[in-house]
Order: C-alpha cells, then sequence, then structure tokens
C-alpha cells in the first residue's frame, strides 16, 4: 500500500518548472574539456585496497560467524545506508525534507559509520555533482567512464574545475546547522566509533563472537560493501538503465542499484525532480529509505517533505521521457530521431 503522505507539501508546479530547467554553468559546449594530467594519489590507493583485501577476508570468515552476527551485520548495513541516503543526501544535501535535532543526531551518527566524508563535504561534492552533471567540475563525472565514476574520482587529485565550483557553492544552511558542524569537528573519533568500534563490539560483548570475526564482518565487509553500492549510484545508474523522464541525460533507472542502495536507483527520475523526498516517483516500491523518512514523519521527527506533483511529472515524461516506465524499457515509433 503506497504511504499516505499526509504532511507531504505539494510542490508548486511553475517552481517544478524553473528546478528542472536549471541549466548547468558548465557545458561540454561551453566548456572546452580541458583536463591536465591525472595526480595518482598513491596512498589512497594503498588505503582502499588495504580496506577492500580485509573485507573480501571478512566474507570468507561469514560461514564462521554466528548467525546473529550475520543479522547485526545486515542491521548495521542499513544504518550505514540510511546515514548516507535519509541523512546527508536527501536531507542535508537536498533539504528535501526536515528533521527535528533528534532524527539529525541519529543520522549524522549513521553517517559517520559509513565513512564517505562529513556531512559538509560530501553535501557540498554532491551539490556540484547535481549542478554540473557529466562536466569536469562534477567531482564523479561518469563521461570519464565506469571506473572514474565509481572509485577512481577519490584516487586522484581533483580536476581544477571541480575545487573552483565547489568553492562557489553555497553551504551556508550546513554550516548553520550545530549537527554538522559538530559531526565535522569530530569525525575522525565519531568514524572510528561508529564505523569500527561499536559494529565490533556488540557481537564481542552481547553474544560472544569473536572480536577477530565482529571486525572483519561486521566491520570492514559491511562497510567496503555499503561504500560500493553507494559508488554504483554514480557509476552504474550514470551509465545503464532506462530514463521515462528525460533521455537527454546520463542518469538512468537502475534497478539493482535501487534495491541495493535502498531506493537511491531511480536516478533519471532523482536528476530531473532532485528535490523530491522519495528520489522516485513512487513512494516505498524498493525504497526502504523513503518507508523509513516516512515512520520518522509519524513520530513527527520528520516533516515538509516535498513531492512533485503527478502532473508535473507526468507532463516532464511526455516531453522528454524515452517512453519506458518503472525499470521496463519500451521502444517509442521515434526512438530513432532522438538526438543523444
Ligand atoms: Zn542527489
Ligand atoms: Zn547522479
Amino acid at each position: 500500500m503506497p504511504p499516505r503522505n499526509i504532511d507531504v507539501l505539494p510542490t508548486n508546479p511553475v517552481e517544478d518548472e524553473i528546478a528542472d530547467e536549471i541549466e548547468p554553468v558548465i557545458t561540454e559546449d561551453t566548456h572546452p574539456q580541458k583536463r591536465p594530467p591525472m595526480q595518482i594519489v598513491w596512498r589512497n590507493i594503498v588505503y582502499m585496497s588495504l580496506l577492500h583485501l580485509g573485507a573480501i577476508y571478512g566474507m570468507f570468515l561469514l560461514p564462521w560467524a554466528q548467525p546473529l552476527t550475520w543479522l547485526w551485520t545486515l542491521a548495521t548495513y542499513l544504518m550505514n545506508a540510511l546515514g548516507i541516503t535519509a541523512g546527508v543526501h536527501r536531507l542535508w544535501a537536498h533539504r528535501s525534507y526536515k528533521a527535528k535535532l533528534p532524527l539529525r543526531i541519529l543520522l549524522a551518527f549513521w553517517n559517520s559509520m559509513a565513512f564517505q566524508n562529513d556531512i559538509i563535504e560530501w553535501s557540498r561534492d554532491h551539490r556540484a555533482h547535481h549542478k554540473y552533471s557529466e562536466t569536469e567540475a562534477d567531482p564523479h563525472n561518469a563521461k570519464r567512464g565506469f571506473f572514474f565514476s565509481h572509485c577512481g574520482w577519490l584516487l586522484v587529485r581533483k580536476h581544477p574545475d571541480v575545487k573552483e565550483k565547489g568553492k562557489q557553492l553555497d553551504l551556508s544552511d550546513l554550516m548553520e546547522d550545530p549537527v554538522c558542524v559538530v559531526q565535522r569537528k569530530i569525525y575522525v573519533p565519531s568514524v572510528i566509533f561508529m564505523c569500527f568500534i561499536f559494529p565490533t563490539f556488540v557481537p564481542w560483548y552481547f553474544w560472544g563472537e569473536s572480536a577477530w570475526n565482529a571486525f572483519f564482518v561486521c566491520g570492514l565487509f559491511r562497510y567496503i560493501i555499503a561504500l560500493n553500492v553507494t559508488w554504483f549510484v554514480n557509476s552504474w545508474a550514470h551509465l545503464y538503465g532506462n530514463k521515462p523522464y528525460d533521455q537527454n541525460i546520463n542518469p538512468a533507472e537502475n534497478f539493482f542499484v535501487t534495491f541495493s542502495a535502498v531506493g537511491e536507483g531511480y536516478h533519471n527520475y532523482h536528476h530531473v525532480f532532485p528535490s523530491d523526498y522519495s528520489t522516485s516517483e513512487y513512494g516505498w516500491r524498493f525504497n526502504l529509505t523513503t518507508f523509513f523518512i516516512d515512520c520518522m514523519g509519524v513520530l513527527g521527527l520528520a516533516y515538509d517533505k516535498k513531492k512533485m506533483s503527478h502532473e508535473a511529472v507526468f507532463r516532464r515524461k511526455q516531453r522528454t521521457g524515452d517512453g519506458s516506465e518503472g525499470f521496463g524499457y519500451v521502444v517509442k515509433p521515434n526512438d530513432e530521431k532522438k538526438s543523444d
């Protein structure tokens, strides 16, 4: 059953149109794609390789871990994921809903569990990703290929345009939120505790799991899976899938990414209507994050959820969509004529 969304604010259709039509300041036509030689950051390569090796080892330890440890791994995965999706993505980067202080504090802790840079830095990169999508100022520009948009962008120095345009973004709303400011101040200890100590301590203390198993499975394995799933939104969902809302942009609707990233793979919709709190035309369909935000709404902790009107979505689909619905592709008679 779809959520009733009693407190959803239907967004003014006029505003929808304006928000939709924001053109990136830099486009491939107006800005020559000058790419300085890539500078590899070896420290990040070593560090990422070690974390991935630890996670692969953790995967092989799974059969020797207790069933309760498996459940705890899933629980920490979901907290980790929601710290990104409901937290830094939909709440802080996009302001698609508002959250009371207790929920913001909880999401900030879960965000530290995800260890993907602090809320302010993540939001700045993400706002640049939307504003300058698929240009050199996009931190994980998918035009540079699958590997670059997946994790390669973290292994090399940032393109000068990313730094320059990133500095111009307005982050005052984040700087005024004490939760973001405090999380940034205590970021390193909060990551050490939330990403590694807390997930290891619980199975060891409460059901006698070995600290070794708990660290490699609930710590490293969970962290690296969640990290790669987040990266899939930037790589896979920017390269493969159907485009019901705008066939002229790269982001696409991708089922695997939607399912694993708890609702974040409706990426064609999300780039067309970035302020929709559900990041999708639908409510709870494969979208645990929307379900979570709605539950928080029932508790009075989440409010002012922004949702596009059906009319605005319908009109946009008619105008620029590829004729598909959901995750299925339907060929339109004039498909060959579309410009790329
Ligand atoms: Zn986004
Ligand atoms: Zn994107």
